[in-house]
């Protein structure tokens, strides 16, 4: 827990979230400024920055986050027509809470390269 991070505060539960799916890793909530029918954050109860702070003893709880967006998705009926995890890394890549989290985004078509 890092005491000025906004996601390890809704992690704790400190901070209002929609919550949707948590378990002793990870926790999943609505992104408060949606860019799809479905927008879901998918983060770890540990905080790591982002990718560039991820290291190989966090191999394990990367997957889980992935696979735990797979799981909603499926369960929420648009695994099967697609949609789109996203990891936003530092300023460049778009990544404006430095808390690392994945983008699940569904319930439209999205297009490649992403802007
Ligand atoms: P990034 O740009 O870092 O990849 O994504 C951060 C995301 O967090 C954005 O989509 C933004 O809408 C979302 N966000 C920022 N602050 C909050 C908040 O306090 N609550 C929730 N639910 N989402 C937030
Ligand atoms: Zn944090």
């Amino acid at each position: 827990m890092t005491s000025d991070c906004i996601f390890c505060k809704i992690a704790a539960g400190e901070m209002d979230s929609t919550m949707v799916f948590e378990d002793e890793r990870c926790v999943a909530f609505e992104d408060l400024n949606p860019q799809a029918p479905t927008h879901i954050l998918i983060i770890p109860k540990e905080h790591i920055s982002s990718m560039d702070e991820a290291e190989s003893n966090h191999s394990e709880l990367l997957g889980h986050l992935l696979l735990t967006g797979a799981k909603i998705a499926r369960e929420r009926g648009f695994a099967g027509r697609g949609y789109r995890t996203v990891i936003n890394t530092n300023s460049a890549g778009g990544q404006t809470v430095f808390h690392l989290h994945v983008h699940l985004l569904g319930g439209r078509q999205f297009v490649f390269p992403p802007g």
